[in-house]
């Protein structure tokens, strides 16, 4: 489905090609299949039908452990996602949560925590959550609250996080909580917690406007044993940078994948719709957003694979990929924006795939760091270059 042209781009080696087509026809035999209304049964049977099909391997690292590969390879993890978010939103979310919500655990896990947790998430067996965010602390996240005191050889949690994908039907939760070596982001240790710990709550089930699982967590003397912390203590917040660090990039894609969709979507409708005695592609108007639509999601994929090479080549890509997710989001924001343009009346009817990007495409730019964060994140590193070489 749709234009693959970009598969031959030198970011790409032959198994990346290969993987990305393969997927594309497994996804067009395998997701249709899955009704969404119910979105906590449909993400469970899409992460067991990724399982099944093999896909979550590439969200997982270590080969003894399920993974494809010894470390995550990022232009795969960005071709699932953009060749899935082609599909269906939540096919992308439910693989997307399995890398981001396991990803903790594949960087700073002991054998022993990669053994009992990563084979059953590359098989679709356990379903991951990763809970960072809080109520009173989102883009800020070193002001986190939430808390884990050391008591008799152990943790006991008390607090809150909000915003948690998959909370509510995952096994397990991979919790950054203040343990206070040090204040602010020197001060927070990464836990896993399995569903079902006493003193682990789901306080409030979210509904948003592209329906996933989402929840408000509360921990009320929560106890975890001391061989869920992962890494060290006070290298949470270090942890979760790095594992935001791994999949920020694949957001891009997600969000490429989205565009693509939909200027696939705005090609079907504005060749086939007639008026004022031609179609709708026949006016110059409507060329012009068809164009603008096209190099947008050009560019976007430019950056974003250019992150995801530079980022399997060992670099470092803190700009790279916030460019990439800055410029995939807002350009996908404004691609799908015009075809629900092109699609009219239609464009706005629930159900139609123009209208589900609509809804699908808004968070991403707010998660994962929203755009203003990126702004500042690529301004910071181009002064301080400039700052020290004189140069960008
Ligand atoms: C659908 C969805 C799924 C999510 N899933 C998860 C998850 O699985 N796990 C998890 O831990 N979190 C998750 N989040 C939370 C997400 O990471 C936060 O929403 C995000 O970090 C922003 O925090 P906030 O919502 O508190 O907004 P705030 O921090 O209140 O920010 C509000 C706005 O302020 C602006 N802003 C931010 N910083 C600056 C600045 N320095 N200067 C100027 N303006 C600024 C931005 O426009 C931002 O959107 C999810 C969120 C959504 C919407």
């Amino acid at each position: 489905m749709g234009d693959m042209r970009h598969l031959d781009w030198p970011f790409f080696e032959e198994r990346h090609r290969r993987l990305a087509r393969e997927l594309d026809d497994w996804a067009s035999a395998n997701v249709p299949g899955v009704d969404e209304h119910d979105v906590d049964a449909a993400c469970r049977a899409l992460v067991a039908r990724l399982g099944a099909g093999g896909w979550l391997r590439h969200a997982v690292a270590g080969r003894e452990h399920g993974g494809s590969a010894e470390t995550i390879d990022t232009r795969t993890v960005c071709l699932i996602r953009e060749t899935l978010a082609r599909h269906s939103g939540l096919a992308d979310f439910a693989f997307a949560m399995q890398g981001l919500g396991s990803g903790a655990i594949s960087l700073a896990g002991t054998a022993r925590q990669k053994a009992e947790y990563l084979p059953r998430v590359a098989r679709g067996e356990a379903i991951a959550a990763f809970a960072l965010s809080e109520p009173e602390a989102g883009s800020d996240v070193a002001a986190l609250s939430c808390a884990a005191r050391a008591d008799g050889g152990g943790f006991v949690l008390d607090g809150e996080k909000t915003w948690i994908s998959n909370g509510g039907i995952a096994d397990f939760y991979v919790v950054f909580a203040r343990t206070g070596e040090a204040p602010g982001s020197r001060g927070i240790s990464a836990f896993v917690v399995d569903a079902g710990t006493p003193g682990l709550a789901i306080a409030e089930r979210i509904e948003v406007i592209a329906p996933h699982p989402l929840a408000r967590l509360r921990f009320t003397a929560c106890r975890v044993p001391a061989d869920r912390r992962l890494g060290a203590a006070a290298e949470g917040f270090k942890i979760a940078m790095r594992t935001l660090d791994v999949f920020r990039t694949s957001v891009a894609a997600a969000a490429l994948g989205f565009a693509r969709r939909a200027l696939d979507e705005a090609l079907a409708r504005s060749s086939s719709r007639q008026m004022f005695g031609q179609r709708l592609a026949g006016f110059q108007l409507t060329q012009a957003k068809l164009a603008t639509m096209a190099t947008t999601i050009d560019s976007a994929a430019l950056l974003t694979y250019r992150a995801a090479w530079q980022r399997d080549q060992g670099r470092s890509v803190t700009r790279e990929a916030a460019m990439a997710k800055m410029a995939a989001t807002e350009g996908a924001q404004q691609v799908i924006d015009a075809a629900v343009q092109l699609w009219g009346g239609l464009g706005v009817a629930r159900g139609v795939p123009v209208e589900r990007l609509y809804r699908d495409i808004r968070a991403l730019r707010i998660y994962e760091g929203a755009t203003e964060v990126q702004q500042l994140i690529i301004a910071r590193e181009l002064l301080r270059d400039f700052d020290a070489h004189g140069a960008r």
